[in-house]
């Protein structure tokens, strides 16, 4: 194994601080076992963590992906293909926004 850099020790360090942070929210989805099917959270197997509103939702690998099928298959292709343009968007403008912070003064 490569000897780590001072850079990654202290992400490292940054990110274990996060993952205790958020076990003490109890608001954070970290952690939380799977909404649909009830499975242990796994922290190398896992699908997604969010909120929807300000309730904290945790999905297993399984049944994010599951859901994401089952959305798909009942949305219209209009309906598709307006959701990908407003990501698009929405990711352009996320990109245009970090290009303007770090931009040299
Ligand atoms: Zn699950």
């Amino acid at each position: 194994m490569e000897p780590i850099t001072e850079e990654q020790r202290i992400a490292a360090e940054e990110q274990q601080a996060a993952i205790e942070q958020a076990r003490k929210d109890p608001l954070h989805p970290y952690g939380n076992p799977c909404a649909v099917c009830g499975s242990e959270h796994d922290e190398e197997n896992w699908g997604v963590l969010g909120w929807i509103g300000i309730l904290p939702l945790s999905l297993c690998a399984d049944c994010s992906q599951g859901m994401v099928s089952m959305v798909l298959d009942h949305m219209p292709v209009e309906e598709l293909e307006e959701a990908v343009m407003i990501r698009k968007a929405a990711e352009a403008a996320e990109m245009a926004e970090i290009a303007e912070v770090s931009k040299p003064e």
